[in-house]
Protein backbone atom coordinates (compact mmCIF):
# COMPACT_ATOMS: atom_id res chain seq x y z
CA UNK A 1 0.00 0.00 0.00
CA UNK A 2 1.36 3.18 -0.65
CA UNK A 3 1.65 5.83 2.10
CA UNK A 4 -1.56 7.84 2.86
CA UNK A 5 -2.37 11.38 1.90
CA UNK A 6 -4.85 11.32 5.01
CA UNK A 7 -3.76 12.62 8.27
CA UNK A 8 -5.79 11.62 11.63
CA UNK A 9 -4.14 10.65 14.94
CA UNK A 10 -0.72 9.23 15.48
CA UNK A 11 -1.00 5.35 15.71
CA UNK A 12 -0.60 2.24 14.12
CA UNK A 13 -1.68 1.61 10.39
CA UNK A 14 -4.98 0.94 10.34
CA UNK A 15 -6.80 -2.48 7.98
CA UNK A 16 -8.78 -1.56 5.17
CA UNK A 17 -12.45 -1.76 5.11
CA UNK A 18 -13.69 -4.16 2.30
CA UNK A 19 -17.61 -4.63 3.03
CA UNK A 20 -20.26 -4.96 5.90
CA UNK A 21 -23.63 -6.31 7.04
CA UNK A 22 -25.06 -6.20 10.20
CA UNK A 23 -22.88 -6.11 13.45
CA UNK A 24 -20.43 -7.01 11.08
CA UNK A 25 -17.34 -5.57 9.25
CA UNK A 26 -14.79 -7.49 7.23
CA UNK A 27 -11.23 -5.81 5.91
CA UNK A 28 -9.29 -6.73 2.84
CA UNK A 29 -7.72 -9.83 3.96
CA UNK A 30 -10.75 -11.41 4.96
CA UNK A 31 -10.90 -10.58 8.76
CA UNK A 32 -14.07 -10.27 10.21
CA UNK A 33 -15.03 -7.84 13.29
CA UNK A 34 -18.11 -7.71 15.39
CA UNK A 35 -19.05 -3.94 15.81
CA UNK A 36 -19.09 -3.44 19.63
CA UNK A 37 -19.05 0.33 19.38
CA UNK A 38 -21.55 0.96 16.52
CA UNK A 39 -18.30 2.59 14.84
CA UNK A 40 -18.10 5.74 16.49
CA UNK A 41 -21.77 4.91 18.27
CA UNK A 42 -23.47 5.97 15.35
CA UNK A 43 -23.90 2.67 13.58
CA UNK A 44 -26.91 1.83 15.90
CA UNK A 45 -28.96 -0.02 13.19
CA UNK A 46 -26.10 -1.89 12.07
CA UNK A 47 -24.44 -2.06 8.31
CA UNK A 48 -25.76 -2.79 5.05
CA UNK A 49 -29.40 -2.63 5.76
CA UNK A 50 -32.07 -2.76 2.79
CA UNK A 51 -34.92 -0.67 4.26
CA UNK A 52 -32.60 2.39 4.67
CA UNK A 53 -30.98 2.09 1.86
CA UNK A 54 -34.22 1.52 -0.42
CA UNK A 55 -35.28 5.30 1.37
CA UNK A 56 -32.26 6.85 0.23
CA UNK A 57 -32.23 5.68 -3.40
CA UNK A 58 -35.91 6.56 -3.39
CA UNK A 59 -35.05 10.30 -2.17
CA UNK A 60 -31.38 10.61 -4.71
CA UNK A 61 -34.05 9.98 -7.42
CA UNK A 62 -35.83 12.62 -6.52
CA UNK A 63 -33.96 15.32 -5.49
CA UNK A 64 -30.91 14.76 -3.09
CA UNK A 65 -29.74 18.39 -2.40
CA UNK A 66 -31.76 21.83 -1.94
CA UNK A 67 -30.98 24.91 0.13
CA UNK A 68 -32.53 25.56 3.03
CA UNK A 69 -33.67 29.05 2.49
CA UNK A 70 -34.98 28.42 -1.28
CA UNK A 71 -37.34 25.44 -1.01
CA UNK A 72 -39.02 24.11 1.74
CA UNK A 73 -38.82 20.18 1.96
CA UNK A 74 -40.88 17.26 2.51
CA UNK A 75 -38.61 14.81 4.54
CA UNK A 76 -37.38 17.80 6.72
CA UNK A 77 -40.45 18.87 7.64
CA UNK A 78 -41.66 14.92 8.48
CA UNK A 79 -38.45 14.65 10.06
CA UNK A 80 -38.51 17.33 12.36
CA UNK A 81 -42.09 16.48 13.29
CA UNK A 82 -41.01 12.82 14.14
CA UNK A 83 -38.74 14.21 16.82
CA UNK A 84 -41.14 16.49 17.91
CA UNK A 85 -43.15 13.54 18.17
CA UNK A 86 -40.64 11.64 19.91
CA UNK A 87 -40.53 14.39 22.55
CA UNK A 88 -44.19 14.13 23.32
CA UNK A 89 -44.30 17.30 21.95
CA UNK A 90 -42.14 18.94 24.99
CA UNK A 91 -40.25 20.69 22.24
CA UNK A 92 -41.59 21.60 19.41
CA UNK A 93 -38.64 23.63 17.38
CA UNK A 94 -36.12 21.88 15.47
CA UNK A 95 -32.48 23.17 13.86
CA UNK A 96 -31.15 20.38 11.46
CA UNK A 97 -27.52 19.90 11.26
CA UNK A 98 -25.12 17.82 10.09
CA UNK A 99 -23.31 16.26 13.02
CA UNK A 100 -23.04 16.66 16.82
CA UNK A 101 -20.87 19.23 16.87
CA UNK A 102 -22.67 21.82 15.07
CA UNK A 103 -25.74 20.32 16.70
CA UNK A 104 -23.90 21.49 20.25
CA UNK A 105 -22.92 24.70 18.33
CA UNK A 106 -26.01 25.55 17.43
CA UNK A 107 -27.43 24.76 20.86
CA UNK A 108 -24.91 27.31 22.36
CA UNK A 109 -25.82 30.20 20.22
CA UNK A 110 -29.62 30.11 19.87
CA UNK A 111 -29.45 29.77 23.41
CA UNK A 112 -27.21 33.15 23.65
CA UNK A 113 -29.21 34.98 20.87
CA UNK A 114 -32.61 33.97 23.13
CA UNK A 115 -30.78 36.44 25.46
CA UNK A 116 -29.59 38.84 23.76
CA UNK A 117 -33.17 39.31 22.41
CA UNK A 118 -34.58 39.44 25.38
CA UNK A 119 -32.20 42.72 26.55
CA UNK A 120 -29.92 39.90 29.07
CA UNK A 121 -26.72 40.43 26.94
CA UNK A 122 -24.97 40.17 30.22
CA UNK A 123 -25.49 36.05 29.89
CA UNK A 124 -22.66 35.46 28.17
CA UNK A 125 -21.37 32.00 30.30
CA UNK A 126 -22.21 28.74 30.27
CA UNK A 127 -21.82 26.31 32.62
CA UNK A 128 -20.70 22.71 31.63
CA UNK A 129 -18.66 19.38 33.36
CA UNK A 130 -15.39 18.16 33.78
CA UNK A 131 -14.57 15.84 32.13
CA UNK A 132 -17.58 15.87 29.38
CA UNK A 133 -17.32 16.11 25.89
CA UNK A 134 -18.63 18.54 23.21
CA UNK A 135 -17.76 18.58 20.39
CA UNK A 136 -14.85 19.70 18.22
CA UNK A 137 -15.97 22.68 16.70
CA UNK A 138 -14.65 26.22 18.87
CA UNK A 139 -17.82 26.94 20.25
CA UNK A 140 -18.80 23.07 21.59
CA UNK A 141 -14.97 22.85 22.45
CA UNK A 142 -15.16 25.88 24.64
CA UNK A 143 -17.73 23.92 26.85
CA UNK A 144 -15.60 20.29 26.67
CA UNK A 145 -14.04 19.64 29.85
CA UNK A 146 -11.36 17.27 28.71
CA UNK A 147 -7.71 18.94 28.78
CA UNK A 148 -6.06 17.27 26.10
CA UNK A 149 -8.56 18.94 23.70
CA UNK A 150 -8.51 21.86 25.19
CA UNK A 151 -5.03 22.70 26.00
CA UNK A 152 -4.10 24.18 22.65
CA UNK A 153 -6.87 26.40 22.56
CA UNK A 154 -7.06 27.03 26.37
CA UNK A 155 -6.53 31.03 25.68
CA UNK A 156 -8.70 31.44 22.66
CA UNK A 157 -11.58 29.71 23.59
CA UNK A 158 -14.65 31.46 25.34
CA UNK A 159 -13.97 30.87 29.40
CA UNK A 160 -16.79 28.50 30.07
CA UNK A 161 -17.49 27.88 33.74
CA UNK A 162 -16.47 24.01 34.09
CA UNK A 163 -17.58 22.60 37.78
CA UNK A 164 -17.08 18.81 38.54
CA UNK A 165 -20.19 16.36 37.88
CA UNK A 166 -21.25 13.46 40.59
CA UNK A 167 -18.94 10.34 40.18
CA UNK A 168 -20.38 7.46 42.07
CA UNK A 169 -17.37 5.31 41.42
CA UNK A 170 -14.67 7.34 42.85
CA UNK A 171 -16.76 9.21 45.69
CA UNK A 172 -19.77 7.37 46.82
CA UNK A 173 -22.29 4.81 45.81
CA UNK A 174 -24.64 4.58 43.07
CA UNK A 175 -27.11 7.54 43.59
CA UNK A 176 -25.69 8.68 46.76
CA UNK A 177 -27.95 11.86 48.11
CA UNK A 178 -25.15 13.16 50.49
CA UNK A 179 -22.21 13.36 47.47
CA UNK A 180 -25.10 14.64 44.76
CA UNK A 181 -25.28 17.44 47.54
CA UNK A 182 -22.40 18.03 47.92
CA UNK A 183 -21.45 18.29 43.96
CA UNK A 184 -24.86 20.28 43.93
CA UNK A 185 -23.46 22.91 46.27
CA UNK A 186 -20.03 23.01 44.97
CA UNK A 187 -21.62 24.16 41.33
CA UNK A 188 -23.74 27.01 43.41
CA UNK A 189 -20.91 28.51 44.82
CA UNK A 190 -19.08 28.52 41.50
CA UNK A 191 -21.81 30.25 39.96
CA UNK A 192 -22.34 32.64 42.57
CA UNK A 193 -19.03 33.78 42.10
CA UNK A 194 -19.28 33.90 38.67
CA UNK A 195 -22.27 36.27 39.30
CA UNK A 196 -25.58 33.88 38.22
CA UNK A 197 -26.67 37.00 36.34
CA UNK A 198 -24.10 36.30 33.67
CA UNK A 199 -24.95 32.41 33.18
CA UNK A 200 -26.57 31.30 29.68
CA UNK A 201 -27.40 27.78 30.16
CA UNK A 202 -26.31 24.36 31.67
CA UNK A 203 -24.67 22.03 29.28
CA UNK A 204 -24.72 18.00 30.32
CA UNK A 205 -24.70 14.84 28.54
CA UNK A 206 -27.37 12.92 30.79
CA UNK A 207 -24.82 9.93 30.55
CA UNK A 208 -21.64 10.63 30.12
CA UNK A 209 -19.98 8.87 26.48
CA UNK A 210 -16.26 8.45 25.63
CA UNK A 211 -14.82 11.41 27.97
CA UNK A 212 -16.05 9.59 30.50
CA UNK A 213 -16.36 5.84 29.78
CA UNK A 214 -20.24 6.50 30.53
CA UNK A 215 -20.53 8.24 34.00
CA UNK A 216 -24.23 7.98 34.89
CA UNK A 217 -26.10 11.60 36.56
CA UNK A 218 -28.88 10.29 38.29
CA UNK A 219 -32.07 12.15 38.61
CA UNK A 220 -31.67 13.76 42.09
CA UNK A 221 -28.28 15.53 40.49
CA UNK A 222 -30.43 16.63 37.27
CA UNK A 223 -33.56 17.75 39.67
CA UNK A 224 -30.88 20.09 41.37
CA UNK A 225 -29.23 21.47 38.21
CA UNK A 226 -33.13 21.99 36.54
CA UNK A 227 -33.76 24.14 39.90
CA UNK A 228 -30.70 26.06 39.50
CA UNK A 229 -31.34 26.43 36.17
CA UNK A 230 -34.86 27.57 37.17
CA UNK A 231 -33.72 29.83 40.51
CA UNK A 232 -31.28 31.42 38.43
CA UNK A 233 -33.20 32.36 34.88
CA UNK A 234 -30.77 29.99 32.84
CA UNK A 235 -31.47 27.27 30.90
CA UNK A 236 -30.66 23.45 30.34
CA UNK A 237 -29.37 22.01 27.41
CA UNK A 238 -28.70 18.55 27.55
CA UNK A 239 -26.39 16.90 24.89
CA UNK A 240 -27.97 13.86 23.35
CA UNK A 241 -25.69 13.59 20.32
CA UNK A 242 -24.65 10.18 21.57
CA UNK A 243 -27.32 8.93 24.17
CA UNK A 244 -30.36 9.76 21.69
CA UNK A 245 -32.58 8.60 19.18
CA UNK A 246 -32.90 5.20 21.32
CA UNK A 247 -28.96 4.23 22.46
CA UNK A 248 -30.38 4.11 26.50
CA UNK A 249 -33.32 2.30 25.72
CA UNK A 250 -35.77 5.95 25.74
CA UNK A 251 -35.88 8.03 22.41
CA UNK A 252 -33.72 10.49 24.52
CA UNK A 253 -32.29 9.76 28.08
CA UNK A 254 -33.72 12.61 29.86
CA UNK A 255 -36.85 10.33 29.44
CA UNK A 256 -35.74 7.99 32.24
CA UNK A 257 -35.03 11.17 34.33
CA UNK A 258 -37.91 12.82 33.53
CA UNK A 259 -36.12 16.21 33.50
CA UNK A 260 -37.10 18.35 31.37
CA UNK A 261 -34.20 20.52 29.01
CA UNK A 262 -34.94 23.48 27.42
CA UNK A 263 -32.62 22.54 24.46
CA UNK A 264 -31.46 19.15 23.04
CA UNK A 265 -28.67 18.51 20.60
CA UNK A 266 -28.76 14.97 18.50
CA UNK A 267 -27.29 13.75 15.92
CA UNK A 268 -24.71 10.26 15.48
CA UNK A 269 -27.82 7.83 15.41
CA UNK A 270 -29.87 9.58 13.69
CA UNK A 271 -27.90 9.08 10.91
CA UNK A 272 -27.00 6.09 12.02
CA UNK A 273 -23.63 5.62 10.10
CA UNK A 274 -25.94 5.96 6.69
CA UNK A 275 -25.67 9.86 6.64
CA UNK A 276 -24.48 12.92 8.45
CA UNK A 277 -27.96 14.65 10.49
CA UNK A 278 -28.20 15.92 13.32
CA UNK A 279 -30.67 18.37 15.45
CA UNK A 280 -31.25 20.56 17.81
CA UNK A 281 -34.78 20.38 19.60
CA UNK A 282 -35.97 23.88 20.87
CA UNK A 283 -38.64 24.98 23.94
CA UNK A 284 -41.13 26.98 21.14
CA UNK A 285 -41.02 30.32 23.33
CA UNK A 286 -36.86 29.91 22.94
CA UNK A 287 -37.18 29.84 18.65
CA UNK A 288 -40.06 32.35 18.75
CA UNK A 289 -38.24 35.15 21.06
CA UNK A 290 -35.23 34.51 18.54
CA UNK A 291 -37.27 34.99 15.52
CA UNK A 292 -39.22 37.71 16.13
CA UNK A 293 -35.43 39.61 16.65
CA UNK A 294 -34.51 39.05 13.10
CA UNK A 295 -33.94 35.60 13.21
CA UNK A 296 -31.41 32.93 13.86
CA UNK A 297 -28.11 34.29 12.51
CA UNK A 298 -26.60 30.56 12.46
CA UNK A 299 -26.70 27.45 9.67
CA UNK A 300 -24.55 25.04 7.66
CA UNK A 301 -24.24 24.50 4.13
CA UNK A 302 -25.59 21.04 4.21
CA UNK A 303 -28.22 21.58 6.75
CA UNK A 304 -31.61 19.56 6.89
CA UNK A 305 -31.12 18.29 2.84
CA UNK A 306 -33.69 15.96 1.15
CA UNK A 307 -31.08 12.87 1.49
CA UNK A 308 -30.03 13.50 5.14
CA UNK A 309 -33.81 14.05 6.99
CA UNK A 310 -34.90 10.85 4.50
CA UNK A 311 -32.29 8.78 5.73
CA UNK A 312 -33.06 10.36 9.59
CA UNK A 313 -36.76 9.31 8.57
CA UNK A 314 -36.19 5.97 7.80
CA UNK A 315 -33.99 5.47 10.75
CA UNK A 316 -36.90 6.10 13.05
CA UNK A 317 -39.29 4.42 10.85
CA UNK A 318 -37.26 1.30 11.43
CA UNK A 319 -37.06 1.56 14.50
CA UNK A 320 -40.69 2.26 15.63
CA UNK A 321 -41.32 -0.87 13.56
CA UNK A 322 -39.16 -3.09 14.77
CA UNK A 323 -39.60 -1.86 18.36
CA UNK A 324 -36.12 -1.57 18.71
CA UNK A 325 -36.26 -0.05 21.90
CA UNK A 326 -37.50 -3.05 23.42
CA UNK A 327 -34.27 -4.64 22.29
CA UNK A 328 -32.17 -2.10 23.98
CA UNK A 329 -33.53 -3.06 27.28
CA UNK A 330 -33.55 -6.94 26.34
CA UNK A 331 -29.71 -7.12 25.11
CA UNK A 332 -28.60 -4.62 27.25
CA UNK A 333 -29.65 -6.62 30.20
CA UNK A 334 -27.40 -9.36 28.94
CA UNK A 335 -24.59 -6.84 28.28
CA UNK A 336 -24.47 -5.40 31.94
CA UNK A 337 -24.53 -9.15 33.04
CA UNK A 338 -21.80 -10.29 31.17
CA UNK A 339 -19.61 -6.92 31.39
CA UNK A 340 -20.40 -7.66 35.79
CA UNK A 341 -19.28 -11.27 35.50
CA UNK A 342 -15.86 -9.60 33.44
CA UNK A 343 -15.85 -7.54 36.50
CA UNK A 344 -15.45 -9.91 38.72
CA UNK A 345 -12.90 -12.15 37.26
CA UNK A 346 -10.46 -9.40 36.59
CA UNK A 347 -9.22 -7.74 39.03
CA UNK A 348 -8.23 -4.73 37.27
CA UNK A 349 -11.95 -3.77 35.90
CA UNK A 350 -12.70 -1.22 38.39
CA UNK A 351 -16.36 -0.25 37.33
CA UNK A 352 -18.83 -1.57 35.31
CA UNK A 353 -21.56 1.44 34.71
CA UNK A 354 -24.03 2.63 31.71
CA UNK A 355 -27.99 2.15 30.60
CA UNK A 356 -29.72 0.03 27.57
CA UNK A 357 -26.76 -0.05 25.17
CA UNK A 358 -24.33 2.27 26.37
CA UNK A 359 -21.76 0.74 28.77
CA UNK A 360 -18.36 1.76 30.23
CA UNK A 361 -16.00 -0.34 31.62
CA UNK A 362 -13.11 1.88 33.77
CA UNK A 363 -10.13 0.47 33.77
CA UNK A 364 -7.83 0.73 37.42
CA UNK A 365 -4.47 -0.54 39.08
CA UNK A 366 -6.42 -2.35 41.70
CA UNK A 367 -10.29 -2.57 42.00
CA UNK A 368 -10.04 -2.03 46.49
CA UNK A 369 -8.23 1.65 45.71
CA UNK A 370 -9.39 2.27 42.21
CA UNK A 371 -6.33 3.94 41.24
CA UNK A 372 -5.44 4.85 37.47
CA UNK A 373 -3.11 2.90 35.41
CA UNK A 374 -0.22 5.85 34.80
CA UNK A 375 -0.91 7.39 31.39
CA UNK A 376 2.27 5.79 29.63
CA UNK A 377 0.70 2.44 29.80
CA UNK A 378 -1.69 3.37 27.25
CA UNK A 379 -4.21 0.68 28.62
CA UNK A 380 -6.62 2.06 27.23
CA UNK A 381 -4.79 1.28 23.68
CA UNK A 382 -3.78 -2.06 24.64
CA UNK A 383 -7.31 -3.23 25.39
CA UNK A 384 -8.56 -1.77 22.24
CA UNK A 385 -5.89 -3.54 19.90
CA UNK A 386 -5.92 -7.10 22.06
CA UNK A 387 -9.64 -6.66 21.12
CA UNK A 388 -9.27 -5.75 17.86
CA UNK A 389 -6.93 -8.81 17.24
CA UNK A 390 -9.54 -11.02 18.48
CA UNK A 391 -12.26 -9.45 16.21
CA UNK A 392 -13.96 -7.14 18.61
CA UNK A 393 -14.09 -2.96 17.81
CA UNK A 394 -14.82 -1.00 21.35
CA UNK A 395 -14.49 2.54 21.55
CA UNK A 396 -11.53 4.19 24.12
CA UNK A 397 -10.22 6.68 26.06
CA UNK A 398 -7.19 7.68 28.20
CA UNK A 399 -6.91 8.71 32.03
CA UNK A 400 -8.06 12.04 32.67
CA UNK A 401 -5.13 13.12 34.69
CA UNK A 402 -6.71 11.11 37.49
CA UNK A 403 -10.29 12.03 37.56
CA UNK A 404 -11.09 8.83 36.01
CA UNK A 405 -9.04 5.50 34.82
CA UNK A 406 -8.65 4.43 31.43
CA UNK A 407 -11.94 3.29 30.35
CA UNK A 408 -13.61 2.42 27.09
CA UNK A 409 -17.06 1.92 25.71
CA UNK A 410 -19.36 -1.19 24.71
CA UNK A 411 -22.23 0.33 22.50
CA UNK A 412 -23.05 -2.16 20.09
CA UNK A 413 -26.13 -1.40 17.39
CA UNK A 414 -29.20 -1.30 18.89
CA UNK A 415 -30.15 -4.03 16.93
CA UNK A 416 -28.11 -6.78 17.89
CA UNK A 417 -28.99 -10.30 18.99
CA UNK A 418 -28.42 -11.98 21.61
CA UNK A 419 -26.34 -14.67 20.33
CA UNK A 420 -24.12 -11.56 18.73
CA UNK A 421 -24.29 -10.32 22.55
CA UNK A 422 -22.48 -13.52 23.78
CA UNK A 423 -20.37 -13.51 20.59
CA UNK A 424 -19.10 -10.19 21.69
CA UNK A 425 -18.74 -10.54 25.48
CA UNK A 426 -16.77 -14.07 24.54
CA UNK A 427 -14.13 -11.49 22.14
CA UNK A 428 -14.03 -9.17 25.23
CA UNK A 429 -13.23 -12.00 27.71
CA UNK A 430 -10.62 -13.12 25.72
CA UNK A 431 -8.94 -9.98 24.83
CA UNK A 432 -8.62 -9.73 28.44
CA UNK A 433 -6.44 -12.61 29.27
N1 LIG B 1 -21.39 15.51 22.00
C1 LIG B 1 -21.21 14.25 22.41
C2 LIG B 1 -21.80 13.83 23.73
C3 LIG B 1 -20.49 13.35 21.62
O1 LIG B 1 -20.31 12.09 22.05
C4 LIG B 1 -19.96 13.79 20.39
C5 LIG B 1 -19.15 12.84 19.49
N2 LIG B 1 -18.40 11.90 20.13
C6 LIG B 1 -20.18 15.11 20.00
C7 LIG B 1 -20.90 15.94 20.82
C8 LIG B 1 -19.65 15.63 18.69
O2 LIG B 1 -20.27 15.00 17.62
P1 LIG B 1 -19.59 14.97 16.17
O3 LIG B 1 -18.36 14.13 16.28
O4 LIG B 1 -20.64 14.38 15.29
O5 LIG B 1 -19.28 16.37 15.80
Amino acid sequence: MSPSPLFYQAGPALPEVSHAKGVYLWDETGKQYLDGCSGAIACNLGHGRDDIREAMLAQLDRVAFTYRTQFENAPAVALGQALVDLTEGELEKVFFVSSGSEAVESALKLARQYFVAKGEPQRRHFVSLRPSYHGSTLGALGVTGYEPLEAPFADIVNASLKVPGPDFYRHAGAGDAHHVEHVLSDTRAAIETAGPETIIAFVLEPVGGASTGARMLDRHYLDGIRALCDEFGCLLILDEVLTGIGRTGAWFAYQHYGVMPDLLATAKGLGAGYYPVGAVLSRADIVDTVMASGGFQHGHTYAGNPLACATGLAVIEVMQRENVLDNVAARGHELKDGLQALKARFPWVGDVRGLGLLWGVELVTDATTKIPFPAEQNRFARITALAKEEGLLIYPRRTLNGVAGDHFLVTPPLTIRADDIAELLARLERAMY
